[in-house]
């Protein structure tokens, strides 16, 4: 019987998970922090060269390696590789060796997983034509990675993918991966929002305008944009995260600052809660009588990430032909958000973006039988967030391979 694209390439692998565990457990043991990716990108950059990728540095610590393989479309795979200001508490052997910074978020396990496909990828190519973009990105924590290599002209400096993928550890069984078609993660805007008021003597509130009980207004007025201009079933989060203002109980202060998260699947209802933030907070400071405009200032931006139906539909059937229909699941909407779907709409190119296992099976399934996932199962940026190693790192490196033959194979 022939064997196919998918098992050819995957044949080595088995041989190359020692010294992808290696990477694994250094690269978790030595966190860098977003746009300080200095040692993992020089690793990526060594082992890419090694491979034949022809290798360039973009955005600061960005990295992509290009193999040319004769005719056919162009596949384009991202890992993110930066870590968290976190504390690990994992207890593992492998934790983190650098004081308050971890890989809390799995990126160090994408870094090694890409690499591992694109060695494979490498030494498997008389199955396969076309070309095989692997792109390591830095900073997808702050959202500004993807940005920062388009910024330095990723579209001008690699060659054009028809496809980009990209996948996330998550805490769901390892051993599987999920995807759906559509909203996968969502937008996430983070918003500044100064107000002023008139400060004055705690004892005199007639000589001020109190920007403590302006902003305190504004936040309860905040929360009726989700329950009462949100239609029923659709997705919005409002959060106000921090509120400040004064120092003292005898001084009413002259302004007040809040921190807002906001969370949305979909542009039109994104921009409806944003503009009714910003009518709330000029509204409730001209009702406040407030002496001056209130300021707004966006940070932290994260656009949607959605999976084209096709790209979806065909990556999903490989997935089955390789895990078995068990291991594929329906991905869950989850409110978290990325930045790499900035990557294939600079390039204007569809993509996919897969959850993949990593939580212990057996741990993961007692939770499930009490109810209790969410409580027992480490989350993404949690200090006792553990993938575990087999066989996430395997299913990571195969779920790239097969995502990427499933275009460049040459039974088509
Ligand atoms: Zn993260
Ligand atoms: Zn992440």
């Amino acid at each position: 019987m022939r064997m196919s694209s998918s098992e050819t390439v995957l044949a080595g692998l088995e041989s190359e998970l020692g010294w992808l565990q290696e990477i694994y457990t250094r690269l978790h043991r030595h966190p860098e922090l977003s746009f300080e990716e200095h040692e993992t990108s020089k690793i990526v950059e060594e082992k890419l060269t090694a491979f034949g990728y022809s290798v360039t540095r973009i955005g600061g610590t960005g990295v992509v390696g290009v193999l040319a393989n004769g005719v056919g479309p162009a596949v384009l795979a991202r890992a993110d590789m930066d870590a968290l200001p976190v504390t690990e508490a994992t207890g593992l052997s492998y934790a983190s060796a650098v004081n308050g910074i971890m890989h809390a978020c799995g990126h160090d396990l994408h870094v090694s997983a890409l690499l591992g496909a694109a060695k494979l990828m490498a030494d498997g190519r008389g199955a396969w034509s076309g070309t095989y973009i692997t792109l390591f990105q830095p900073a997808e924590e702050v959202g500004a990675g993807s940005q920062a290599m388009i910024d330095d002209g990723l579209v001008t400096k690699v060659p054009r993918p028809d496809v980009a993928f990209a996948q996330h550890v998550m805490p769901i069984p390892a051993g599987t991966v999920a995807t759906t078609i559509g909203p996968v993660l969502s937008a996430g805007d983070s918003l500044k929002i100064t107000v002023y008021g008139k400060g004055a003597h705690g004892s005199m509130p007639h000589m001020s305008v109190d920007p403590v009980v302006l902003a305190a207004s504004i936040v309860l007025r905040l929360q009726s944009i989700v329950s009462r201009e949100t239609k029923p079933g659709d997705f919005a989060v409002v959060t106000v995260g921090a509120l400040n203002a004064g120092a003292t109980s005898n001084i009413i202060p002259d302004r007040a600052t809040l921190l807002l998260n906001i969370r949305t699947y979909d542009a039109g209802i994104r921009a409806g809660v944003l503009a009714a933030v910003e009518r709330i907070v000029k509204g409730e400071c001209s009702a406040a009588g407030s002496p001056r405009e209130p300021e707004f200032e966006y940070y932290d931006q994260f656009p949607l990430t959605s999976n084209d139906a096709a790209v979806t539909e065909r990556v999903r059937t490989a997935f089955t032909a390789r895990f078995g229909a068990e291991a594929v699941r329906t991905a869950e909407r989850q409110t978290a958000s990325e930045d790499f779907s900035r990557i294939p709409d600079a390039f204007d190119v569809p993509y996919t973006f897969w959850l993949l296992g990593g939580a212990d099976p057996d741990a993961y399934r007692a939770a499930a039988s009490k109810g209790t996932v969410a409580r027992d199962i480490p989350a993404n940026h949690s200090p006792s967030f553990a993938p575990v190693i087999d066989p996430t790192l395997s299913m990571g490196v195969q779920a790239h391979v097969v995502a990427a033959l499933s275009y460049l194979s040459r039974e088509g």
